[in-house]
């Protein structure tokens, strides 16, 4: 519902937009202030501002002070005219013959002013004379002091779109957008509207195209692209130009159904060829769309918002994708995890557990894994399926790896003085072996410990990070050279593929718990689960399964000659303590095609 507002609202919201109640002139203004009092051979004249509470005097000649209460303003009286107000004898009116200015020094008896009025229609201030003696205006007096005052509006727009309109389009820019937006916000609260961000052009083809053409040609298509979409929302819309290859305009219409049928077709007026250097060139187009409340969505909730919806659209590979809460919290709780995680290592709120590894063909434990488990102040537990890929995109992973690493080598030390000389895996990710001295830095923890090489397995999961001649190539030769034994991850979960593994000194492959979890229903996966066990052995490999959760897996896996078995079935992942009983030999020999004995 629209809420009605009042004039002073409305002036406010204009003046909140222009950042004129708070600034201070500039000589171009008073340069006009002078002309004024000099045409008018004034020994006062001014600028006003008027406020809420207080009317401002942004340039002024001859005038004591530069702001009094709105109770005193003349100039309140002169914006509610639509022309220029003239009082030749300010003692003979009963609303200013008690003012201030007029009882006590400087005694001013006469006053002209022109209402500035913004673009808008909205009047904010005026443009004023005064005098000391009582005087006529004539009708030319009258016209030249209105010309000044729409000089004065003219300066006060142009001070405020400097820095207000994106360079290479001309268009407005994202700060303009919040200025409108609040004064729109403020004018209309609780109105519905749809805001929508567009990406015309995807960052690495315009880098692409920068590099083949140089920057000129780029910009002039993101120019084009802008008028394009300035033209096709003509009349119903401003565009902004928010970001390098962005644009977002606020749009009011009556239902989503119709949102999508204008998203549709800009679609299809943008998708449509642009020369740039004598290339025809497709802009595409991705938008991010979201209804939004005036004023109780913030501007910088808008851009989010579109933001989330335009990430969606990328994605889901969709021309528009809507804003989505669930999203949304999803990025803030990320957001979150990644601003706590320092804070949560050093309050302990990390630790690991270990999960056990069985030999197939006699459920012996040979070797433990470890896990990383985080307990969150207020979120709770959160899973590093979670959290770690989080890590990964940002550089947490360089505090939280060395943390891993030392708190597992430490219970392996611990261990093996209770004399049990279990392996243990460790995982690492594609940013921890992407440094060039990740070897050199595991190697010296190993060796401050006393350890042996060959007691560590790296679980690494693949990908095109993993060539042999990357940097993390390098460091896994490296480390297999030592006698670390090298795992392969996750096998059979994306595009796993053989070949680009023969050119590194891989031990294991475990395949993934998404192929186990499709044994006993999925034939296909059966044959991949046979199939990836003998090419396997064929290639010198030992293969693991992980998450195998049922005795019917379990039979399946040993019959086809899996060489050893992870999974809830066997054991969850335990805390140290735990882990040394099932090392212990405490009842491993029962599992047997029997129901699970985990603890
Ligand atoms: P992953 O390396 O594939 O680890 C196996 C995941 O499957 C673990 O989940 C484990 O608890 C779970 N799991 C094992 N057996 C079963 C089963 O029978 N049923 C089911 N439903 N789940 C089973 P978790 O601990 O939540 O870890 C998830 C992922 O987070 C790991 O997948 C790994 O990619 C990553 N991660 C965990 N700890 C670390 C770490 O210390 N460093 C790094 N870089 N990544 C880690
Ligand atoms: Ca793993
Ligand atoms: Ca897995």
């Amino acid at each position: 519902m629209n809420v009605p507002i009042t004039e002073a609202q409305e002036r406010m919201a204009v003046l909140g937009a222009m950042h004129v109640l708070d600034t201070e002139s500039g000589p171009s203004l008073d340069r006009i202030t002078s002309l004024a009092a000099f045409a008018f051979s004034a020994p006062v004249a001014f600028v006003s501002i008027v406020g809420e509470d207080r009317q401002r005097f942004i340039s002024r000649i001859g005038l004591p002070v530069a702001e009094t209460d709105i109770r005193v303003s003349i100039c309140a009286h002169a914006i509610t005219c639509n022309e220029v107000m003239v009082v030749p004898d300010l003692r003979q009116d009963p609303r200013f013959k008690h003012n201030p200015l007029v009882v006590a020094s400087p005694h001013l008896l006469f006053y002209a002013g022109a209402p500035l009025i913004a673009k808008n229609g909205v009047a904010i201030g005026a443009v004023c004379i005064m005098d000391t003696k009582v005087r006529e205006f004539s009708e030319s007096e009258r016209t030249q002091l209105s010309t000044l005052s729409q000089l004065v509006i003219g300066q006060l727009e142009l001070r405020n779109m400097s820095g207000r309109l994106e360079p290479v389009s001309g268009i407005p820019n994202r700060h303009q957008f919040q200025i409108d937006y609040a004064g729109l916000a403020e004018r209309n609260r609780g109105r519905r509207m749809f805001a929508v961000l567009v990406d015309v052009f995807d960052i690495p083809r315009a880098n692409e195209a920068g590099q083949a053409l140089g920057m000129r040609p780029l910009e002039v298509l993101i120019r084009r692209a802008g008028v394009r979409l300035k033209l096709a929302l003509e009349g119903l819309a401003d565009v902004y130009h928010v970001g390098v290859t962005r644009f977002a305009f606020l749009v009011d219409l009556p239902s989503a159904k119709e949102m999508e049928a204008l998203a549709n077709e800009l679609r299809q007026r943008m998708s449509r060829p642009l020369m740039a250097a004598a290339v025809p060139m497709s802009p595409r187009f991705h938008a991010g769309i979201c209804a939004v409340t005036l004023g109780e969505d913030t501007g910088d909730d808008v851009i989010r918002k579109v933001l989330i919806g335009l990430h969606e659209s990328f994605e889901a590979r969709q021309p528009f994708a809507w804003y989505s809460e669930q999203r949304d919290h999803h990025m803030q709780r990320g957001y979150r995890l990644a601003a706590d995680a320092e804070r949560g290592l050093r309050k302990d709120e990390f630790y690991l557990q270990y999960q056990p590894r069985y030999r197939a063909f006699d459920l012996q434990p040979v070797s433990a894994e470890a896990l990383l488990r985080w307990t969150h102040p207020r979120l709770g537990p959160v899973s590093p399926g979670e959290f770690i890929p989080i890590f990964e995109r940002t550089a947490l992973m360089e505090a939280v790896t060395p943390w891993i690493l030392d708190t597992a080598l430490d219970q392996l030390v611990a261990w093996r003085d209770a004399s049990h000389c279990l392996a243990l895996s460790i995982n690492l990710s594609g940013a921890d072996l992407s440094s060039e001295d990740a070897w050199t830095r595991l190697r010296s923890m190993l060796e401050a410990r006393r350890l042996p090489f060959d007691c560590i397995e790296i679980e690494i999961t693949e990908g095109e990070w993993l060539r042999a001649d990357s940097v993390a190539g390098r460091q896994i030769r490296a480390m297999a050279e030592a006698g670390i034994k090298i795992a392969i991850d996750d096998f059979g979960s994306g595009y796993s593929n053989f070949g680009y593994l023969s050119d590194l000194p891989i031990d294991t492959i475990k395949m993934d718990k998404s192929l186990i979890d499709d044994l006993e229903t999925d034939l296909k996966a059966k044959t991949k689960v046979k199939a990836i066990i003998n090419l396997a052995r064929e290639l010198g490999y030992h293969t693991v399964a992980e998450g195998v959760e049922t005795p019917a897996q379990l039979s399946f896996l040993r019959d086809h000659g899996c060489d050893q078995i992870q999974g809830y079935l066997l054991s969850r992942p335990l805390n140290p303590d735990a882990l040394l009983e099932v090392f212990s030999g405490k009842g491993t020999e029962e599992i047997e095609g029997s129901p699970p004995m985990t603890p």
